[in-house]
């Protein structure tokens, strides 16, 4: 089934050298080792493809959207199978995540053909105008060229191969470049083999999708300094991305880096809530703080409440499901080791432990739960920081003004919740304009895990939680990122983009 090699341009490439897969479970495979060539023949192929794909209609391009989805629905549980051995995630949410895929795909098909992502304007012609007459002028979004997507380890199918950059990227009319993900290049390889049908089925131009596995990281630095690319998407480490998007603009010609990155998601628990519900609520967060072994951007790692005996019972109830938790597989040995070290920061600050487990071997994990003063938390801003995997942290405050407060001092958020009953509005009335200003999304009464794949979706928010906070990485508002404004002023009509009709 896998070939082990890179998909460039329609053709099968082999490497001068290959790494290994490291899976949680079953054989690893041997895949090659990207190179800076593979780089410059993928992305001479993308910015060949765009002169053709870039100005294909939009129905077009949304059979070549449901032709991938098709065809990874042909691959199915091959592609689910590799999924589970690479990453260690249960099968039941990686067939989740492949309908996923497939959903989305087939949602963004559906909107690029009524058209209304354009946002078409037109401004009639004013001949008698005085002192100067107008001509008439139309505005269309069109796409921006060739875009490297970047996936993250903790999501191998929706946020990777023919994931929601790809799918946003793809529908706005721009080839993709891929940059395999090395804790995933099985299952990426498979996800290719989908699309490589879909272009044969649909006459795509060869150049419209490359994948070029991982090994090495001077293939993303060469990818994002690449000429032809002209956008990238990066769902991943705060780090890393932060790399790529000093490279992105430090180039001759700085494009916009869509970096997707980590986030506390921090929840405020209202004071009426949390009289009324403390047990329901710390059984609540103990199931979204370890589902996926915590792995999820959108975690809830903090949540702050006040200082008193209605905490203390929601702390119990928390901490006793969270011991209830059995072991998790981590995705990589690389993110197991962080979990710990992230701990063990938590230890060596004098933190306070409620839940402290042994620390565990290779890539297994179990969670741990901590609580800390707002006016520690506000002291010291390591604290601030994600630390990927189940760990929670308790933030005490003395007051609701001091809620207030440290919701002034969080970092850009993926989100924010709250927990608020009917008691808590005059205060909510104060800290909502803040957190607003904080996060992508807010949300009441629920948990920030699972995030809605729709119209209204908006996954993203101020730095570092995203490295562009007027977009969003999930939803049909991300096809907006790989687009760009053009004004048409006094052109023939029959010279006008297609995408105006
Ligand atoms: P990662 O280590 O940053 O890797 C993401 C991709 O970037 C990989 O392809 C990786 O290459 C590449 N990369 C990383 N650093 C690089 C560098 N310096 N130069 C060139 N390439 C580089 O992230 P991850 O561990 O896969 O994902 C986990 C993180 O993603 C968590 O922090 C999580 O919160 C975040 N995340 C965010 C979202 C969101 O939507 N905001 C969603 C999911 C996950 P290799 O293959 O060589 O490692």
């Amino acid at each position: 089934m896998l070939t082990g090699q890179h998909f460039i341009a329609g053709k099968w490439v082999k490497g001068d050298a290959t790494f290994s897969s490291s899976p949680a479970t079953g054989s690893a495979h041997e895949f090659a080792v990207g190179r800076v060539a593979d780089v410059n023949v993928a992305a001479e192929a993308a910015e060949a493809a765009f002169e053709i794909y870039g100005y294909s209609s939009r129905e077009d391009r949304a059979a070549f959207l449901h032709a991938i989805a098709d065809e990874i629905d042909v691959l199915g549980d091959q592609i689910t199978d590799m999924g589970v051995q690479e990453t260690g995630l249960p099968v039941a949410r990686l067939q989740g995540e492949r309908g996923r895929t497939t959903g989305q795909l087939r949602l963004f098909a559906e909107r690029i053909v009524s058209g209304e992502y354009l946002d078409r304007r037109f401004d009639e012609a004013l001949p008698d105008r005085a002192p100067l007459p107008r001509p008439d002028m139309y505005m269309v979004q069109r796409p921006i060229g060739p875009v490297a997507v970047f996936g993250a380890s903790n999501f191998p199918l929706a946020f990777s191969t023919a994931g929601g950059d790809t799918a946003a990227a793809l529908a706005a009319g721009c080839p993709v470049i891929v940059k395999g993900h090395s804790a995933h290049p099985g299952t990426g390889e498979l996800v290719a083999q989908a699309i490589e049908a879909a272009i044969k089925r649909c006459n795509m131009p060869a150049g419209v999708f490359s994948l070029i596995q991982g090994g090495n990281r001077q293939v993303g630095q060469a990818l994002v300094q690449h000429p032809f690319v002209k956008a990238v998407g990066f769902t991943g480490s705060l780090a890393g991305g932060r790399a790529l998007f000093d490279l992105c603009a430090a180039r001759p010609e700085p494009i916009p880096f869509f970096g997707e990155l980590g986030s506390v998601n921090p929840m405020f628990v209202m004071p009426e809530a949390l009289k009324n519900r403390a047990q329901e609520l710390g059984k609540g967060w103990a199931g979204s703080l370890t589902m996926g072994a915590g792995q999820f951007c959108t975690n809830p790692g903090i949540a702050v409440m006040l200082d008193n005996a209605d905490s203390r019972a929601m702390i119990e109830a928390a901490s006793a499901a969270l011991s209830e938790v059995p072991v998790q597989t981590m995705l990589t040995d690389g993110i197991a080791d962080a979990y710990r070290s992230g701990v063990a920061a938590m230890d060596e600050s004098g933190i306070k432990p409620v839940l402290r487990t042994e620390d565990s071997r290779g890539r297994s994990a179990l969670p741990n739960l901590f609580t800390v003063s707002a006016q520690t938390w506000l002291d010291n801003p390591t604290l601030h920081h994600e630390v990927f995997g189940p760990l929670g942290l308790v933030v005490l405050a003395d007051s609701v003004e001091q809620m207030v407060k440290l919701a002034r001092h969080l970092e850009g958020q993926l989100t924010c919740t709250i927990h608020l009953d009917d008691g808590d509005y005059a205060a909510c009335q104060k800290l909502l304009p803040i957190l607003e200003r904080k996060a992508g999304r807010l949300l009441a009464n629920g948990f920030p895990t699972g995030v809605e794949v729709n119209d209204t979706m908006v996954h993203g928010g101020p730095y570092p939680a995203s490295t562009n906070f007027g977009a969003t990485s999930v939803g049909t508002l991300s096809i907006r990122r790989f687009l760009r404004p053009v004004c048409y002023q006094n052109i023939p009509k029959a010279l006008l983009p297609k995408d105006l009709d």
